[in-house]
């Protein structure tokens, strides 16, 4: 246990806060000793993966538990494919790599993603054209109510565009001990029509893609575009894209023929926050230690020793200004604590 220590090493964004007293767990039973340990009573308590999700605008005033629960179990497998169980402190990209070197097919698009494999499904994450839930069977929780292990399949989990049940009904309620995916081994259809990945591999002049050079493909364009958090702070993408009724879509095509905009299986249509932010004038924009990174839009950076509250205020401007010229309301995707 440590006392009033820095949680500068333990979240992207490299913000100087502190928390009252950090933990860092291996297994379920060091998380429940530590849960209910009865120093901490009565002290809010925070799970923390990767911290490459959240904004921490104030210091903890309680207990911050680091999950480091690994292992990585094949289940089930047969010629077509494989069910896997993983902890949830697991590194995520290091799941994907894992997968891709085994052929296993369905998370090759998801390289690169920075944390763990506990937090993946809080936020349904996704990118290139694919989100967890496609391949995740279920999820192991471990509730901070009774303290009983239940298990969650996919339909129950209320997984939607960077949503999930653990975001809402079971917010601060349970802790996700692990999590079961079934990949392909055969048969894996690659998705390949999302951002620049076709045109990565034409450029690597690879004619007949397989799941690695998907994986390849993604990591390079993700190093391209998006600032490293161990050079320049940040939790990647700060806002959700909105989904806005067709109504609204219609009208403001008038006035941006060019705004793009993708209709959803839900009848609404996705706007690029990223767009929308950069059409009001901030992208590249610095103010103070804080700002929106040049090549991408939507990611707000520390450029160092940048306050929560400078980043915080930049983040509520860009919705004011977006809001006032678009009509539109961005939403964080990014956890303010
Ligand atoms: C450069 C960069 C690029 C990114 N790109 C993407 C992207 O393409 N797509 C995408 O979806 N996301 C992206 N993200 C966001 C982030 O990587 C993901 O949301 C990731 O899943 C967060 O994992 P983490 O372990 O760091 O979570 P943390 O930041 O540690 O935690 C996030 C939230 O989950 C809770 N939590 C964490 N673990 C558990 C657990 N075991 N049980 C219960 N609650 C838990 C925390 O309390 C917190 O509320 C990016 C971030 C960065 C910095």
């Amino acid at each position: 246990m440590r006392e009033n220590a820095s949680l500068h090493d333990y979240h992207t964004f490299g913000i100087e806060v502190s928390t009252r007293f950090l933990e860092e767990v291996h297994t379920t039973d060091e998380f429940l000793k530590v849960y209910r340990d009865s120093r901490y009573d009565d002290l809010p308590k925070l799970i923390l993966g990767g911290g490459s999700n959240v904004l921490f605008t104030h210091d903890f005033p309680g207990l911050v538990i680091v999950n480091r629960l690994e292992g990585i179990q094949v289940l089930e497998e047969d010629e077509r494919a494989v069910r896997l169980k993983v902890a949830s402190g697991e590194i995520w990209h290091h799941l994907v790599l894992h997968c891709v070197e085994n052929g296993w097919g369905g998370i090759e698009n998801l390289s690169l993603i920075p944390g763990t494999v506990g937090a993946a499904p809080m936020q349904n994450i996704g990118a290139y054209g694919v989100e967890i839930k496609e391949v995740l069977e279920s999820v192991e929780y471990l509730s901070l109510e009774d303290f009983r292990t239940y298990t969650l399949r996919n339909e129950a989990c209320e997984f939607g565009y960077r949503e999930s049940i653990f975001k809402h009904t079971l917010k601060d309620k349970a802790f996700i001990i692990s999590i079961i995916l079934r990949l392909e081994k055969k048969g894996h259809v690659l998705k390949m029509n999302y951002g620049d990945i076709r045109e990565v591999l034409e450029k690597n002049q690879v004619n007949d893609p397989g799941i690695k050079d998907i994986s390849q493909a993604v990591i390079s364009i993700r190093q391209s575009k998006l600032p490293d958090p161990k050079e320049l702070g940040n939790a990647g993408s700060f806002f959700k894209n909105p989904e806005v009724e067709p109504e609204v879509v219609e009208s403001l095509l008038r006035k941006y023929p060019l705004m793009p905009n993708y209709p959803m299986p839900s009848g609404k249509i996705k706007v690029p926050a990223g767009w929308l932010i950069e059409q009001s004038g901030w992208k590249g924009k610095r103010v103070g230690n804080t700002g929106s990174h040049a090549r991408q839009a939507l990611v707000l950076v520390n450029y160092g020793g940048a306050k929560a509250e400078e980043v915080k205020d930049l983040a509520y401007t860009i919705i004011e200004d977006v809001e006032s010229k678009f009509g539109i309301r961005l939403s964080p995707e990014v956890n303010f604590i």
